[in-house]
């Protein structure tokens, strides 16, 4: 009789144990098109609309998860039109800051790109959906670890990644096709200038820590003639220098 009883019982836990299991799976499915429909919008307001048309950009913004590289506590805002906190006093940048450095470097499938300052990896990654490889030099151990972690979990195969000081460049891989900095210098690194292919292009953020900075784009002549154009106003957290 008792085994009976568990028998009539059958149906309504397979019932319930179904619900609980189609609740649980619809609230992450609701989630990640969350996150898609923030990404959307983030791509036509904060980019589309401010001029961005490279549609390698415009597809690379779309693509990355950007929720991925900031922290539980921020992602929720990862789609905002702003940086964000990514601990060790350092930031990830604003999207549309990520996508106008992006299309300033005029980058494609061939290009061999530098970037100094990891930070979060978010703009490593948007760069590899682009360029044929990324090689990212992060002067922070535990910032260069995590961001590691992150891009190797969501599987980016053409971004080697490096915990040194950028100052420097990454000297065994030069020339780059491009160079992106992501921190803000007083000078532009010469290291930086040397490791340019002639005809490359460099994007740097120019200025005293916590002021006014100009982000300069820097282009090598097919002589090695070097140039400087003004692009906009900006504020970057500090290239540091090792033992600072
Ligand atoms: N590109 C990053 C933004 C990072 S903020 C992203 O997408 O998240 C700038 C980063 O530059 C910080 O992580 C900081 O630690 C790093 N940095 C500062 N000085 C550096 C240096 N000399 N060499 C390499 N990285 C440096």
């Amino acid at each position: 009789m008792k085994d009976l009883k568990f028998i009539h019982k059958f149906p309504v836990i397979l019932l319930l144990l179904m619900v609980f299991c189609f609740s649980i799976g619809s609230e992450s499915i609701g989630k990640s098109s969350d996150y898609a429909s923030a990404r959307k919008r983030m791509v036509l307001y904060q980019i589309l609309h401010r001029k961005i048309t490279d549609q390698n950009v415009l597809n690379a913004m779309g693509s990355v998860f950007r929720h991925d590289f900031v922290q539980e506590a921020y992602k929720k805002k990862a789609y905002e039109d702003r940086p964000l906190p990514i601990g060790y006093g350092q930031t990830i940048s604003q999207p549309y800051i990520v996508a106008l450095m992006t299309q300033l470097l005029n980058i494609d499938k061939e290009s061999r790109v530098l970037e100094i300052g990891t930070g979060s990896g978010y703009q490593a990654a948007v760069l590899a959906r682009i360029a044929k490889e990324v090689y990212t030099i992060e002067i922070i151990k535990p910032l260069h670890d995590r961001s590691n972690k992150i891009l190797n979990r969501t599987g980016y195969q053409n971004i080697r990644t490096l915990n040194a000081d950028g100052y420097f460049g990454w000297k065994a891989q030069a020339p780059f096709d491009a160079i992106i900095v992501t921190c803000a210098s007083d000078f532009i690194p010469p290291p930086l200038i040397d490791q340019l292919k002639k005809g490359g292009l460099m994007c740097i953020p120019v200025g005293p820590p916590f002021k006014i900075q100009h982000l300069i784009l820097v282009k090598k002549g097919k002589t090695g003639d070097i140039t400087t154009q003004v692009i906009a106003s900006v504020r970057f957290v500090p290239l540091t220098r090792e033992g600072e």
